[in-house]
């Protein structure tokens, strides 16, 4: 053989083994299509049928299930969040859809639509107090009460609103050596012989104020309730004053 005909062997030989190794991922990988497809066939059937709640449940398993996910799944889980009214899970969705397929998606036209549609739900999340970025509800703090704050044994004087005098180590008294090296007594300048003083941390309150834990000092906790962007009843000032910031 000339060298020629080897290397034409050896790229033949290649080009075979790169077939085999496809075929073989191809293999591998369309038993688990089956099993997505079969999932989404059941999730559209739901959205068909307005039963969106439902059709979450299979688009979450097909997410849950590590299985492929077919290529229009995003588009078809950003309609239903968004009629389920989880407008930013739809949203990033929706940009996900887009992102892979870009025009080349079957649902291009349709998802470019929900796009605008998302435009309105969006806004209002942003410009609403009540809820966090995602649109859902804030609920007050249950361990604070939406005070953000807490009130607690002061820890510096373990609640006796005196501590001792460092200078003089609670003697009232320091020394010092006059020039015959005799010991001589002072009243303590700092404490002015009492020995102790006001704790510093709570200036005699006994009480110490910090932040909330829960909440960690925001006054209010994150819920799983859709926001309808609307103040019933303002039971906080502080919910007030906000909204009268607002339109500054
Ligand atoms: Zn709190
Ligand atoms: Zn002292
Ligand atoms: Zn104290
Ligand atoms: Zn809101």
């Amino acid at each position: 053989m000339t060298l020629n005909q080897i290397n034409f062997t050896k790229k033949i030989v290649f080009q075979i083994f790169l077939i085999f190794s496809i075929n073989s991922a191809v293999a591998q990988v369309q038993p688990s299509l089956g099993g997505s497809s079969r999932l989404m066939n059941s999730a559209m059937q739901e959205m068909e049928n307005g039963n969106y709640e439902k059709a979450n449940i299979f688009f979450r398993q097909i997410i849950d299930s590590n299985l492929p996910i077919p290529p229009e799944m995003p588009y078809f889980f950003a309609e239903t969040l968004y009629q389920l009214e989880q407008y930013d899970n739809s949203a990033n969705f929706l940009n996900k859809y887009l992102e892979l397929n870009g025009f080349k998606g079957d649902n291009y036209e349709k998802a470019k639509a929900l796009e605008k549609l998302l435009d309105v739900p969006l806004n209002a999340i942003k410009s609403c107090e009540l809820c966090d970025r995602r649109g859902y509800r804030f609920q007050e703090c249950f361990t604070c009460e939406g005070s953000k704050h807490l009130e607690q044994d002061c820890g510096y004087c373990k609640a006796k609103g005196i501590v001792g005098c460092s200078k003089c180590v609670g003697s009232g008294l320091i020394t010092k050596r006059n020039v015959f090296n005799i010991i001589e007594y002072f009243e303590c300048e700092r404490c002015s012989g009492q020995g102790r003083l006001t704790c510093p941390t709570c200036d005699g309150s006994k009480v110490e104020t910090s932040a909330c834990r829960t909440c960690q000092g925001s006054g209010r906790l994150q819920s799983d309730k859709v926001c309808d962007h609307k103040d019933e009843n303002p039971r906080h000032l502080s919910l007030l004053f906000n909204r009268i910031k607002s339109h500054n």
